[in-house]
């Protein structure tokens, strides 16, 4: 199974992050849960109605990190997919809310508006013909006709692009279907949602530093620990590539490595999914915490900054 699963990135204010995703963007918020690799801070899951693979853009906010600078070895935008009917009241909507948005493109035939969201993450809105429809969260103001249907992709900003297209094409299962200008196209054939790298060679560009505003890493899919494993292998024997070991995630089982361009890349499992520990219908809605944390839940859950009112 080829394409991206999530996105994660760098947040500042935990409530203003969920304002924003959930209440401009109109995702679900589909997990509040702890940083398994520091529980005294919040990872926010957001995405559709089902928290699909391929819908997800998570955050970890940190009420005091510094601004990230853009730059070489890092996600330059991430893009969510809506209807090309949409086009209209979203620029309308991301106005209305006071966001700064840039004059809309177009890329490879495709209308794209470009904005940031609070701490400064570069993010936009890509019109499509054909936007999957499968299950796509909606609120009062935000309609099933309108609503945004999962990630579009990320464009990568690396020095030189063929060795970051090598992984991609030759591991992860993504193919080249375009270029336009320095930008080269990949697309994750059969990938409903999360279909959609772009590499953009950008040469002696600085290199980059994480902070607020900055994708911390990107996941692609793998169906289970067996194409997991498969992926690790074929890294490991085409690029001598080392991942990490497996990491259980509790929704999902990862591996991590840094591919040839500087960017942080994941493979996770689609399986078990979000619903492993709530209900479909109750996602997202109480503070969920792998087991080993349970014993300190009161602890962690006194110390997280509040994400209400
Ligand atoms: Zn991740």
């Amino acid at each position: 199974m080829a394409g991206l699963h999530h996105v994660t990135a760098i947040a500042g204010g935990a409530r203003g992050n969920l304002d924003f995703y959930t209440g401009v963007l109109g995702l679900r918020l589909v997990k509040r849960t702890v940083n398994f690799d520091d529980p005294g801070t919040w990872h926010l899951y957001f995405g559709d109605a089902a928290g699909a693979p391929g819908t997800l853009f998570t955050t970890f906010p940190w009420a005091n990190a510094r601004p990230g600078r853009l730059g070489v070895g890092e996600v330059q935008e991430t893009a969510f997919l809506i209807p090309e009917a949409a086009f209209g009241f979203w620029t309308h909507r991301l106005l209305a809310a006071g966001v700064a948005i840039e004059d809309p493109t177009v890329l490879f035939g495709a209308r794209r508006l470009a904005f940031r969201d609070p701490d400064g993450m570069r993010l936009a809105l890509v019109a499509t013909l054909d936007a999957p429809t499968a299950a796509p969260w909606t609120t009062d103001a935000i309609g099933a006709d309108v609503a945004i249907r999962g990630l579009q992709g990320v464009t990568l900003l690396v020095a030189d692009a063929g060795p970051t297209v090598a992984v991609l094409s030759e591991v992860l299962g993504f193919e080249v279907s375009g270029t336009d200008g320095s930008v080269t196209r990949l697309a994750a054939p059969g990938a409903a949602a999360g279909a959609v790298v772009d590499v953009r060679a950008v040469g002696g560009f600085p290199r980059g530093a994480l902070g607020k505003g900055s994708v911390h890493h990107v996941a692609f899919r793998a169906a289970d620990d067996a194409e997991q494993t498969a992926l690790v292998e074929r890294l490991r024997d085409r690029f001598g590539i080392e991942t990490t070991e497996q990491k259980d995630r509790a929704y999902f089982r990862s591996v991590y490595f840094r591919e040839p361009g500087g960017v942080i890349f994941e493979i996770a499992t689609d399986t078990p999914g979000f619903a492993v520990d709530e209900a479909p219908d109750a996602l997202g809605t109480a503070l969920r915490l792998p087991a080993r944390y349970e014993a300190q839940r009161d602890r962690i859950s006194a110390a997280l900054p509040s994400l209400d009112g």
